[in-house]
């Protein structure tokens, strides 16, 4: 069996999180009964800083997991791998965090393909077991391990959704761009950028995000923010620093660039 070295998931320093609305004591409660969780919201709004920093705040170990469609069950679980001794079995993050107690953070589920998100099924209900098909064997997860998932509902479609019977083993929690003081405070702290530069920012966000659906697929998220506020808080001078971080990221079409940056000329 594989040794795990739980130390290195550890989460070694208290992640900057602005609790908005007592999401962190619903998590508490959620974890303390190892309930599995699925955070919901746009990308970039602080979901996958909320695990961190609860993981922190429990202190266990995070194991994260970007998911992709090419992922398969085995990606997750684990699978043999051949070396000069003959094959040898090497766990798969889904499996390394069932043995050691961690938070396993599933990071855009919507991503894998149905039959890879079946894996965590028999995870999420009162077995908590993890079957490992090929090696035939059956894990017990750790009494500290709990599933968190996060999920894009402006993603989904028909063909891309998760299955009711696996969006019904998770309580959930709704994550959104914050209001407009807090996010401008987020990204002050975050950046170094003074107030004044921070507010303006967001309020840039704030008319790309009434263009969702009209044009664009996606607003400005806190994370390219942060990204404009690095870039001006290095010396980049402001409609630069935006122009490449908010405006070239989000879109391709020219019309809408120049909304865009018509946007950014008004604050800038
Ligand atoms: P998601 O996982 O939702 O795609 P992230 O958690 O990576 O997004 O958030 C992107 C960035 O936005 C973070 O790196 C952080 O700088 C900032 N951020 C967003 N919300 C918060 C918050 N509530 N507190 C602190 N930082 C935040």
């Amino acid at each position: 069996m594989t040794v795990h070295d739980a130390s290195q998931y550890k989460v070694a320093k208290e992640p900057f999180y602005r609790v908005t609305a007592g999401e962190d004591a619903l998590y508490k409660a959620a974890y303390a009964r190892r309930m599995p969780v699925m955070l919901k919201g746009p990308t970039g709004c602080g979901k996958s800083r909320f695990v961190e920093y609860m993981a922190w705040k429990l202190g266990r170990p995070l194991i994260t997991v970007a998911c992709n469609e090419d992922m398969t069950a085995s990606d997750l679980v684990g699978r043999f791998l051949l070396d000069k001794d003959g094959t040898k079995w090497q766990d798969g993050p889904l499996t390394t965090a069932a043995r050691i107690g961690a938070i396993c953070y599933l990071d855009e589920i919507v991503e894998a393909r149905q039959d890879t998100t079946v894996v965590i099924h028999p995870l999420t209900d009162h077995r908590r077991q993890l079957p490992l098909d090929k090696k035939g064997e059956l894990i017990e997860a750790h009494p500290d391990f709990q599933l968190v998932i996060s999920y894009n509902p402006g993603y989904q479609s028909l063909m891309k959704d998760l299955k009711q019977s696996t969006k019904q083993r998770f309580a959930a929690l709704d994550f959104d761009y914050p209001d407009a003081t807090v996010e401008a405070e987020i990204v002050a702290r975050e950046t170094g950028v003074d107030p004044d530069t921070a507010g303006k920012l967001v309020q840039i966000a704030h008319r790309t995000r009434n263009l969702k659906g009209h044009g664009l697929d996606e607003g400005i998220s806190t994370r390219l923010l942060v990204y404009a506020g690095q870039m001006i808080a290095e010396g980049v001078e402001p409609t630069a620093a935006c122009l490449m971080t908010l405006v070239t990221p989000l879109t391709d079409d020219p019309d809408m660039r120049q909304t865009l940056q018509a946007a950014v000329e008004t604050f800038f």
